[in-house]
């Protein structure tokens, strides 16, 4: 690590004591950068660094809420506004019992280079909640959003900060945050959130743009090598929206996803994944993956043991690994069990779902591996496409709108491969991603002067 680095990644230790996947997100970007500071040492003046890693605005609140048998329980709701350089905070909402500041610290963190890599005008931010939906009525789950929209409200707006949805936060919950929104303002901001339905401002792709980017990044990087996802066979992890449109996506390029996972366990189809039928049981009947298999003949279902016994997705052998769940996700025992098993592609379409230790193996193997920050802006550009419409008081076509998409997905993977190649590492994405997703927010906090 560059010197100055390690000075300022030593005060986010000290500083935001305990926060580990903070100071996980934060090494890993400051680790890239040796390089581009010894070609540019501008960009260790004025405090930019210490600035880059201090979010503009932390906001911590309680959310107190009844629930169906009378009880009042009480979460905690949060609100990271990052960096604002480029344009309001964006960022999702994470509703999940493992949220806490540092969790939402370091996907704020993340957004901020991810939604430069986008150049689409977003800074970055994110927030979320202890509460768990999983298990809740509709009604309950309402009035928590009701309530965490109550003090949400007077910090969020159209041209501040626009949040969408993350683990636990989809389309239902995104139209209980903004009916109160729109009831407390008495302001019909359609901007003011994205992941909205189709009928009040929500726009074509959304839903699908997470899990497409991450595999028409995928796409990319093989075309780099003359090679296609035409084919291939496909491990997956997760079965959540970003799971599930990565399954719709590899199939629709030929290849042949065939695993999912969820809390519970994983499975293995070698058939191929019955995408209808993981719709059904995920996104209508909110079921686990254990239904799935009981519906479909010669698939099987691994249970997750006692203190995660049962392995994982990645002792699949698979020649593109699609690692769609949660942070840290993919150690560097199971990179090694990928690699073993042919692996030769990694695309994240989760925020950063590999350890520091995979990424390594995956890296010194040689193998094509796309961070989180670059593979799956794809949604977040996605909402800022929405954001357009919205401004425009005006509704794009699917066609248009996946257009679009595809465009700035190439685009972010150009920007990549560019940077790595300006600083003397070919092929290497991570160091692209980080490169090119922080010299433009450097190069416009620099003009902004020292705020
Ligand atoms: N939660 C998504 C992400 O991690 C999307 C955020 C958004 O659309 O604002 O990028």
């Amino acid at each position: 690590m560059h010197e100055v680095v390690e000075k300022v990644y030593e005060r986010v230790v000290a500083r935001n004591r305990g926060e580990n996947e903070f100071h996980q997100a934060v090494r890993e970007v400051l680790d890239s950068l040796g390089p581009v500071i010894a070609k540019h040492p501008r960009y260790a003046d004025d405090g930019l660094l210490e600035r880059l890693v201090e979010p503009e605005r932390q906001i911590i609140f309680r959310v107190p809420w009844v629930d169906d048998a009378g009880n009042v329980q009480v979460n905690r709701g949060f609100r990271v506004e990052f960096n604002s350089a480029l344009g309001p905070y964006k960022g999702g909402l994470r509703f999940h019992p493992s949220v806490n500041v540092g969790i939402i610290k370091f996907l704020g963190f993340e957004q901020i280079f991810k939604n430069a890599l986008t150049a689409q005008g977003i800074g970055g931010g994110k927030g979320g909640s202890d509460f768990d939906p999983h298990g809740r009525s509709d009604a309950e789950v309402m009035r928590f959003c009701q309530s965490f929209m109550t003090e949400l409200c007077r910090h969020i707006g159209p041209s501040t900060d626009v949040p969408a949805g993350d683990i636990g936060v989809g389309g239902r919950e995104i139209g209980y945050l903004f009916g109160q929104y729109k009831r407390l303002r008495n302001s019909y901001d359609a901007g003011v959130l994205t992941g909205k339905g189709l009928a009040w401002g929500g726009s074509l792709v959304r839903t699908e743009a997470t899990g497409y980017g991450a595999v028409l990044f995928a796409q990319s990087m093989l075309a780099t090598k003359g090679d296609s996802l035409e084919g291939k066979k496909v491990v997956v992890s997760g079965s959540g929206n970003v799971a599930i449109y990565a399954i719709k996506k590899a199939q629709q390029l030929g290849a042949v996803p065939v695993t999912f996972s969820d809390s519970s366990g994983y499975v293995v189809d070698e058939a191929g994944v019955d995408l209808d039928l993981l719709q059904q049981v995920k996104e209508v009947e909110r079921g686990r993956v254990a239904d799935y298999v009981e519906r479909r003949p010669g698939a099987r279902l691994v249970a997750r043991g006692s203190g995660g016994t049962g392995g994982s997705v990645w002792d699949v052998p698979c020649d593109v690994a699609l690692p769609c769940a949660t942070q840290n996700e993919l150690d560097g025992a199971a990179a090694a069990a990928l690699l073993r098993g042919g692996c030769g592609v990694v695309s994240e379409g989760a925020n950063m779902p590999s350890t520091p230790e995979a990424v390594e193996a995956f890296q010194s193997a040689g193998i094509l591996f796309a961070p989180g920050k670059a593979a799956n802006a794809g949604g977040v550009a996605t909402s800022a496409l929405e954001m357009e419409q919205n401004a425009g008081r005006t509704r794009w076509s699917f066609e248009t709108a996946e257009a679009k998409l595809a465009d700035i997905m190439q685009d972010i993977h150009d920007s990549c491969v560019a940077a790595a190649e300006d600083y003397g590492r070919p092929g290497d994405y991570v160091l692209g991603a980080n490169a090119a997703g922080f010299t433009r927010v450097a190069d416009v906090m620099a003009a902004h002067g020292i705020v």
